[in-house]
């Protein structure tokens, strides 16, 4: 089978390459037909060889944002069969440490991850455990299932804290999580929805998924359209995807006081912010990562089966294995919404 792989410790150092389909290790595993597989910010962190990456061992197959079809089940798996449909979660906590047995386990520090610490899903087929496999009902399409694992990021924003019903939310940076952000936070009950990026693209997709106001931070100030909206209040709620300062400090100028500030963008290196304002304003700073385990997949779920949110306008790209040079050029240009490719051909 076709797989893509980084081969090289270095910037780019990716092939596609003839490999053998994976076998069943554990009585546990189960054989996934890959049908639809989406780039995200760390496939491109580790094909920029950023510090994240140097924990891989090479050659890895890349690719951790999966849809597919069950095609065989080890011995001791107990919910799935042939022919299934699943999604796949990203993170596969110990199960056993503190912070697992807390119930906190999206968090836990020993996390292995698909595409990262052993062979992921820009693959015909991937070899996972069935305690990652989501069951996907027929009413979600392939595509929109490969989507589940950002999206699920979005919708975990969105519930943590004081969630987002009746509230002013800011969306700072609309990437592909940031927009999947502003769908889940409309549909759970937003009051007015507010996204900012500098990219046209991305706030032109915004307003189609229900942006109440875009405002292009290139040449606008956040802080000041916030107040010409809301008055010197603010939103309630700030969820940055940027993980960049000046954003941040934007950000955190148009909250209200005892407002909140949820973090999702990795900042890709150390930056200062002014405590002080946080400080007088009294502001809850969260930090997310991941999706609760399994709490969010339920929630995810059910808002893209009723179909109140519709993802399917954020894929900008579907392609083969094969174009996978292009692919993640195209990813870090921003010129892209979300990358998805298909292993096996077109899957709808
Ligand atoms: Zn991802
Ligand atoms: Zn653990």
């Amino acid at each position: 089978m076709l797989a893509i792989r980084k081969v090289k410790a270095e910037r780019g150092g990716i092939s596609v390459d003839d490999v053998p389909v994976p076998e069943l290790v554990h009585d546990t595993d189960v054989l996934v037909k890959v049908e639809a597989a989406g780039i995200c910010g760390t496939d491109l962190l580790i094909y920029k060889w950023g510090d994240f990456a140097r924990r891989m061992n090479l050659p890895t197959i890349l690719g951790h944002e999966v849809s597919g079809v069950v095609e065989q089940v080890g011995s001791d798996v107990k919910g799935l069969r042939p022919g299934m449909r699943v999604s796949l979660e990203s993170h596969l906590p110990c199960g056993v440490c503190y912070t697992c047995r807390r119930g906190w386990a999206h968090v836990c520090p020993h996390t292995r991850y698909p595409g990262v610490d052993f062979d992921g899903g820009f693959a015909s087929f991937v070899v996972v455990p069935e305690s990652v496999c989501w069951p996907v009902p027929q009413e979600v399409s392939p595509l929109q299932a490969a989507m589940m694992e950002p999206f699920g990021l979005a919708v975990h924003a969105s519930l943590e804290g004081s969630g987002v019903s009746g509230l002013n939310v800011l969306i700072s940076g609309c990437g592909p999580i940031g927009l999947m952000n502003v769908a889940a936070a409309k549909a759970l009950g937003a009051s007015k929805v507010i996204a900012t990026d500098v990219h046209p693209l991305r706030l032109s997709a915004a307003a189609q998924l229900g942006a109440d106001v875009c405002i292009d931070a290139t040449d606008e100030s956040v802080h000041d359209t916030v107040c010409s909206l809301l008055g010197e209040r603010g939103v309630d709620v700030a969820i940055d995807y940027s993980g960049q300062a000046a954003a941040l400090t934007a950000t955190i100028k148009s909250i209200t006081h005892g407002g909140e500030l949820r973090l999702m963008g990795v900042p890709s290196h150390g930056i200062s912010l002014n405590l002080e304002e946080w400080l007088f304003k009294g502001l809850v700073v969260r930090g997310l990562h991941g999706r609760r385990l399994f709490e969010t997949w339920e929630r995810s779920t059910s808002l893209l089966a009723t179909g109140r949110v519709d993802l399917s306008s954020l894929v900008s790209h579907r392609l083969p294995l094969t174009a996978t040079e292009d692919a993640f050029e195209m990813a870090i240009s921003g010129q892209s919404l979300k990358i998805l490719f298909e292993p096996n051909g077109s899957c709808v």
